[in-house]
Formats: structure tokens, C-alpha cells, sequence
């Protein structure tokens, strides 16, 4: 039976970086939908054209965009055991789709939404300092430094900061979370599917928790 894992939480609570440790500990293929956009957005396509006024500007990118793409990612071979969904649904609507689309799609269903509180006064500090590279791996100046400066430790690609983690997209980007996001722990908390993990903890601790989580649920 196919795994979903839904990762929820607010921007910079640590779902990238706990997302690739979970990923390979269940061999999940991880799909960042903001991965997506920005592979999609580099490559210059008709859907990162779509989406880059939005991702520029810390709005949500359309439902039906968004969606279009998940299902899409969703069908490749590599997710036929499942996937660990990152940044994805960030709204009741691509909630909703996502378990029609898993039922009649996979007959499957999100097993389990580890969902990652930080204070919200950390959660700017933390997006100053991140750092990633093109294949999504992500670093921290300052609580997850790459060993040679600049570099990934994965893949020896540069890395770069993310053009929407600047201090204005940023408070955007809060507001999306907390004013249409936040919805979803109401959401999955109905299904009885969420797990709250205190996310203010070292970055093993936190992999801890989830971990734990997820084998409890599966
Ligand atoms: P992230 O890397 O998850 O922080 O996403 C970066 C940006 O991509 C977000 O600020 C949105 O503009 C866009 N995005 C990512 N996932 C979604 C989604 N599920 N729905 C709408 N927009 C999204």
C-alpha cells in the first residue's frame, strides 16, 4: 500500500530539511511543490512563467496550477509507492483534491500530517540565514552550514539565496500561512490524521519526533 505523507508548517518551520532525512529513511520520493515552481521558473516553461509573479511576490500560486502539477508529479514511477508531500496543499481546495485524487487515482490516502510549530519571532531569522541549492537541499549559515562555504554537501552545486527570502515576501508569505494555510491543521485534525511537533528544537530532535510519528501511524 502506497504511503502519503503530508508536511505542513509555516515557511522556514524546517520541512525541506526535515523532508530529505524522511525521504530516505522511508524511500519516499520527496515532492517540494516549491521545488517545482522554482525548477519550472529557472527553465523559463509556460508554467513557470504562470507561476513566478506569484512566487516572486509570496502569494499562493492558483489552485488549478498547483493541483495541475501535483497530479502530474504524482503519476511518475517514482511515486508509485507514495510520496512525502512538502508545500503541498496549502489550501482547503488542494486539500480536498488531493484525497479524491488519492482515492481514485491510488486508492490510497494521506496517512499522516507531521505538522511543525516554531515561534513565529524564530521563523524570520531562520529564512535570513537559509541557503540552497538548485536540487532543493537546504542550509542554514548559522544552525546547518554547508562544509565548504557556498557549496552543497550533496551535490557540490552552489548555493544561493532564495529570491522570496527577503524580510518584505517574507511577511507575505507568513500571511498566506497563517491566514489561509493554518486552515488545514482544522483540516487533517478532523481526519485524525495531524501530529503536532514542536519544531523549536535541534534539527535531529525534530527528525526524532516526526519519525516516531510516522512510524506510528503506518
Ligand atoms: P516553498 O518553497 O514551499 O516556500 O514555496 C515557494 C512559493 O511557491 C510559495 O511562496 C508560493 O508562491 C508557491 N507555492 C508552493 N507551493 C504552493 C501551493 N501548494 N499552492 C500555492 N502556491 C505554492
Amino acid at each position: 500500500m502506497a504511503v502519503y505523507i503530508v508536511l505542513l508548517g509555516p515557511p522556514g518551520a524546517g520541512k525541506g530539511t526535515q523532508a530529505e532525512k524522511i525521504s530516505s529513511v522511508y524511500h519516499l520520493t520527496h515532492v517540494s511543490t516549491g521545488d517545482l515552481f522554482r525548477e519550472n521558473i529557472r527553465e523559463n516553461t509556460e508554467l513557470g512563467k504562470k507561476a513566478r509573479e506569484y512566487t516572486d511576490n509570496g502569494l499562493l500560486v492558483p489552485d488549478e496550477v498547483t493541483i495541475a502539477m501535483v497530479e502530474d508529479r504524482l503519476k511518475k514511477e517514482d511515486c508509485k509507492n507514495g510520496a512525502l508531500l512538502d508545500g503541498f496543499p496549502r489550501t482547503i481546495k488542494q486539500a480536498e483534491v488531493l484525497d479524491e485524487m488519492l482515492k481514485n487515482s491510488f486508492d490510497a490516502k494521506v496517512n499522516i500530517v507531521p505538522c511543525i510549530e516554531v515561534n513565529q519571532e524564530d521563523l524570520i531569522q531562520r529564512i535570513s540565514g537559509r541557503r540552497m541549492c538548485k536540487n532543493g537541499h537546504v542550509f542554514h549559515i548559522v544552525t546547518k552550514p554547508s562544509k565548504v562555504e557556498g557549496i552543497c554537501d550533496e551535490c557540490g552545486e552552489p548555493l544561493y539565496q532564495r529570491a522570496d527570502d527577503n524580510s518584505e515576501t517574507v511577511k507575505t508569505r507568513l500571511n498566506a500561512y497563517n491566514e489561509t494555510t493554518a486552515k488545514l491543521v482544522g483540516y487533517y485534525g478532523a481526519k485524525g490524521v495531524l501530529k503536532t511537533i514542536d519544531g523549536n528544537k535541534s534539527i535531529s530532535e525534530v527528525s526524532d519526533a516526526i519519525l516516531a510519528a510516522i512510524d506510528e501511524a503506518i
